[in-house]
């Protein structure tokens, strides 16, 4: 049975003489598993579609339990991020997060939208890459079902008191001084950051090229990320600002 699918190649691995296995993440399918056969021969059509980021049309026969790539319609393979290597660090860490996401058989299309224009971003825009990665973390993270409290104390649920607000990674939000101690404060302008990335777009993300709050959002974000998702990362972590 032929089926074609949007997707793109979190991970590959060669396989016997000329062959590939690949890790294809699907909008509709998920994580998809699949044989290239032949592709690492120089003169295969899918030797560039087996490539890591490459994104596009993939069409798949399955026979069995096992998916073999037939045909492959390239959209993009982010191909510049090669030759940056701050940038593809951070490229790589997308699809690692993505490959934490992917579920065989489970559609993700926020998850793979996301991914797209986080790479597209990377790739094509002067924006600095931690602002880029931030912004991904920050919609990934709600996406995975882990939506940072950012109004009420999560500790006791009152406001806190606006001169001493902390971010509570831990927990999992906003808390007052006097609930976490010793969680690092928040200023409103990062707060504000944090709250407002889950409700926006990514491609949303330039307006905050030269906020001077970016950076701070960005330094206190990672660690709520780590904690949840950190034994599911392959990657290398890209530097934070
Ligand atoms: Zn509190």
């Amino acid at each position: 049975m032929l089926y074609t699918t949007n997707a793109i190649v979190l991970r590959r691995a060669d396989y016997r003489d000329y062959d590939r296995m690949v890790t294809l993440f699907s909008p509709e399918y998920g994580r998809i598993d699949a044989i290239a056969r032949g592709s690492r021969r120089l003169k295969s059509p899918l030797v560039n579609a087996t490539e890591v980021f490459c994104a596009g049309q993939f069409t798949i026969n399955i026979t069995g339990e096992r998916h073999s790539i037939t045909q492959c319609d390239i959209r993009d393979s982010y191909y510049n991020l090669r030759f940056d290597y701050d940038r593809l660090i951070h490229g790589m860490y997308y699809l690692s997060l993505a490959d934490a996401a992917a579920l065989p058989g489970q559609e993700a299309p926020e998850i793979f939208m996301l991914l797209l224009k986080a790479l597209a971003h990377l790739t094509y825009s002067q924006l600095p890459p931690a602002l880029l990665t931030a912004s991904f973390e920050m919609r990934y993270m709600p996406l995975m079902g882990y939506l940072p409290q950012m109004e009420r104390c999560v500790a006791c649920g009152r406001e806190p008191d606006p001169d001493d607000v902390r971010f509570d990674e831990e927990k999992g939000g906003v808390a007052c001084g006097s609930c976490s101690p010793d969680a690092p404060r928040v200023s409103n302008g990062a707060r504000r950051i944090i709250w407002r990335a889950a409700q926006t777009d990514y491609n949303a993300v330039p307006k905050l090229d030269g906020h001077p709050d970016w950076p701070e959002a960005a330094r206190l974000y990672r660690p709520f990320v780590l904690r949840r998702i950190e034994r599911r990362i392959r990657s290398e972590l890209p530097d934070l600002p």
